[in-house]
């Protein structure tokens, strides 16, 4: 009998049993997407290993139901998910889904059938359009007689193939006639075919120019260049300060690939904020990249998927879902931005984005390359001790200078004429310079909404979430309500203490919201914008960046929204309102996140031709992250830091694995806890440090009392042990309690 093991989205840590009917036998292969029955629903997973067999006696065998066309998933993708599955202990059917087209990953209790999942949904016109397309052929003696234009854009077709006529008319204004003519000569095909709708590729490109490169460009190129002509596996640091062009060096690497037909995944950080990015790329490549994010429609990204399954697309660009992308032959992963902590995934399978594109890369005899201005210390680490090898880009691109920094002591310099300490006199005369010379400013406020606490003066109590230990934090726009940042809950604003019934409340503290309006009465002519998660998610995020390009805003206030890899030539004055709040988090990590928030935020300023200048405002202005910050020192900050891990045994010199418990009743979570700690003390044996069960930092959330327990070592194998012992005592809890285990822990809450 023929047999399949099909990974099933269900939290089992096994794949399941399933009998292959004959009439599947030829297309229910590895890797193969499949409708399987599972009680009364029907499951889409994947086929891990088919085989001649006999199904385990006492155990009823059902047969797979479907399977779907599309592609079955390369057979790199599905050991690569293996691996995943067993690196974090995660039940391989969840980790199996997140390589599914989006729709079939959701798809799972409802699903009677799924062909209506591949039909195009119903009402919903395609839009056809031309699109040139170079053909096989070239005629070398009348392409020699054309004009510059026309064998620009020739040239331009061959590099990035089909493309719609109407890009072609933004470059080149007789696109049409030039088309005609090439037409003509039977080196240009022009076809119809539907109308990309993804908003992504709805936009103007800007002009693609390769630029002449620097020399440690050059050189950074070299290198890749020699790596992927070789096909040896090798991962690189791109370590190169902000603006210093790593980008031009990932498309050139991309480019080296394309003509080795080798495909490229690309990941960086919240990829609804980089769209510009995205331009450039989709700028020097055509349609030849995939772009996946969560603004396309269903059917979107299902073509996409497909495309990309087909190889009709070779570079997928995403954030860490990208990772895994259904291409076949991979020959480059590109993490821009490593230190970016949205490359850990912080629900269902924990794993980290950028961890896993090293092993992916690995297993793939691809070339890896992590590029970043402020790398992590897990990076930092694996380049000191020669596991990956590092390029430096030590300059800005366009020779400008780093911008200057400067340092306000918030303990010694008060307000400026707003009366509000939180903007310094010196930071509001540097606006105020900046705004008269016509520059643009980013201020960076890591709060949003207006006020982050309501305090009793009487009692000093701090108004906090009924569901949550948080203290809620005062949102104005929004109609004056009191919200909590966790769970959303929001009430109205109190006037009385809800301890002492005091009349005497306060609003405590500066959140962006304010600083908005603050901004808006002591400087009325400027035109003011705010970033942050309140007033925009995904494309409105980029609308409001783009009026900061089009110079239509003056002064930009955000959250760590605006920290991220903008390229806005026209900014010259970074202020940091509280350079301190990144370094009270409850988090060995904190010192590293504050360094590198400080200088990616300055390097906002002055990445075009005008110098830029950075405010940073501190109580404490001798913490190590800001003294090698103002002095963008990051080797410096990586040499003592890591100094400080070593010594604390924390990771990089060990690995961490965080144990985490709820339930509604404390009681319950706590002897839940204390039950796991045991199994892992048990199976850790000296090698493995066991701290806790504690209350979480976060000890509440949606109601709920949470603990934590630690588990570190520098052993590897021992830790494991010690966390497969917790992950399989788990289903002996009591079904009221929550628990999981997070390998490599980011958020420590
Ligand atoms: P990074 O990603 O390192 O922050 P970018 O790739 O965004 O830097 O480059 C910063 C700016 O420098 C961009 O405007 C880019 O077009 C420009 N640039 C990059 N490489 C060069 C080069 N070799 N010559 C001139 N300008 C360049
Ligand atoms: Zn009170
Ligand atoms: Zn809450």
């Amino acid at each position: 009998m023929r047999l399949a093991k099909i990974a099933l989205p269900v939290p089992l840590p096994h794949a399941l049993t399933y009998q292959v009917p004959d009439k599947l036998a030829a297309t229910c292969v590895h890797g193969a997407r499949v409708v399987c029955a599972m009680g009364s629903r029907r499951l889409i997973g994947v086929v891990l290993e088919v085989y001649e067999g006999e199904p385990e006696p006492g155990f009823k065998t059902r047969p797979v139901a479907e399977v779907l066309d599309g592609g079955s998933l390369p057979e790199e993708l599905v050991a690569f998910l293996r691996e995943v599955s067993s690196y974090y202990l995660a039940p391989i059917g969840e980790v199996v889904r997140l390589a599914l087209p989006p729709q079939e990953r959701e798809a799972t209790e409802s699903l009677t059938t799924t062909a209506s999942l591949f039909d195009k949904p119903k009402g919903v016109a395609t839009r056809m359009v031309a699109y040139a397309e170079p053909t096989t052929s070239s005629a070398p003696d009348e392409e020699a007689k054309l004009t510059g234009a026309a064998r620009g854009l020739l040239a331009k077709l061959r590099a990035v193939g089909k493309t719609p006529v109407a890009r072609l008319t933004e470059e080149w204004s007789t696109a049409r006639n030039i088309l005609k003519k090439l037409e003509s000569l039977g080196v240009v095909a022009l076809v119809k075919d539907e109308a990309v709708q993804d908003p992504f590729f709805a936009e103007p490109l800007p002009r693609d120019e390769e630029k002449d490169l620097t020399a440690p460009q050059k050189e950074a190129e070299r290198v890749l260049t020699e790596a992927l002509v070789s096909g040896e596996s090798r991962p690189y640091l791109l370590h190169g300060v902000t603006g210093s062009g790593k980008t031009e060096v990932y498309m050139r690497a991309i480019g080296v690939a394309k003509g080795l037909g080798k495909s490229t995944i690309l990941m960086v950080p919240e990829i609804a904020l980089t769209p510009q990015l995205v331009s450039r790329f989709r700028a020097r490549f055509g349609d030849g990249v995939a772009v996946l994010h969560s603004g396309l429609t269903p059917k979107e990204r299902l073509r996409m998927w497909r495309s990309l399954r087909k190889g009709e697309v070779d570079v997928a660009i995403g954030a860490r879902s990208a990772l895994f992308a259904p291409l076949e032959n991979v020959g480059l992963v590109i993490v821009d931005e490593e230190h970016d902590s949205s490359f850990k995934q912080e629900e269902g399978v924990r794993y980290h984005a950028r961890d896993m594109a090293l092993l992916r890369a690995h297993r793939a005899s691809a070339v890896c390359v992590l590029g970043t201005a402020t790398p992590s210390l897990e990076s930092e680490h694996l380049a000191r001790t020669g596991k990956l090898v590092r390029l430096s880009l030590p300059e800005r691109a366009r020779a400008q200078a780093l911008p200057k920094m400067h340092v306000v002591d918030l303990r010694h310099i008060g307000a400026g004429p707003t009366g509000d300490k939180r903007i310094s006199l010196p930071l509001h005369r540097a606006i105020e310079k900046n705004l008269a010379a016509g520059g643009q400013t980013i201020l960076f406020l890591n709060r949003r909404g207006f006020a982050p606490a309501l305090r009793c003066q009487a009692c000093g109590t701090v108004a906090s979430c009924p569901n949550c230990s948080v203290a809620l934090t005062f949102h104005k726009a929004k109609g004056a309500i009191m919200r909590c940042h966790t769970c959303d809950h929001e009430e109205p604003l109190q006037s009385n203490c809800v301890k002492c019934k005091s009349r005497d409340v306060a609003l405590e503290g500066l959140g962006t919201e304010k600083l908005e309006e603050t901004l808006a009465a002591a400087f009325p002519t400027a035109r003011i914008a705010r970033l942050d998660r309140d007033v925009a998610g995904g494309k409105d995020a980029e609308k409001v960046l783009a009026k900061v390009r089009a110079r239509e805003v003056d002064i930009l206030v955000g959250t760590q929204m605006v920290t991220k890899g903008h390229d806005l030539p026209e900014v010259t004055l970074v202020g940091v309102i509280a350079a301190d709040a990144a370094l009270t988090m409850p988090d060995f990590r904190a010192s590293e996140r504050a360094f590198q928030l400080l200088v990616q935020v300055a390097g906002r300023a002055g990445r075009g031709d005008t110098a830029g200048e950075v405010y940073v405002q501190t109580y404490d202005p001798k913490h190590v992250s800001l003294l090698f910050g103002v002095r963008h020192d990051t080797m410096g900050f990586v040499a003592a830091e890591l100094e400080n891990r070593r010594e604390l045994g924390y990771p990089p010199f060990s690995r961490v694995v965080l144990v985490r418990v709820d339930a509604v009743d404390e009681d319950v979570a706590k002897l839940a806890a204390l039950e796991l700690a045991g199994l892992a003390r048990r199976a850790a044996g000296e090698a493995v440090y066991v701290l806790g069960p504690a209350p979480s930092p976060l000890a509440r959330v949606r109601n709920r009392h949470r603990f934590q327990i630690m588990l570190r070592s520098a052993d590897r194998a021992s830790l494991r042990a010690s966390a497969l012992a917790v992950v399989r005592g788990i289903p002996s809890l009591p079904r009221t309690v929550r628990a999981h285990v997070d390998v490599d822990p980011v958020q420590m809450l």
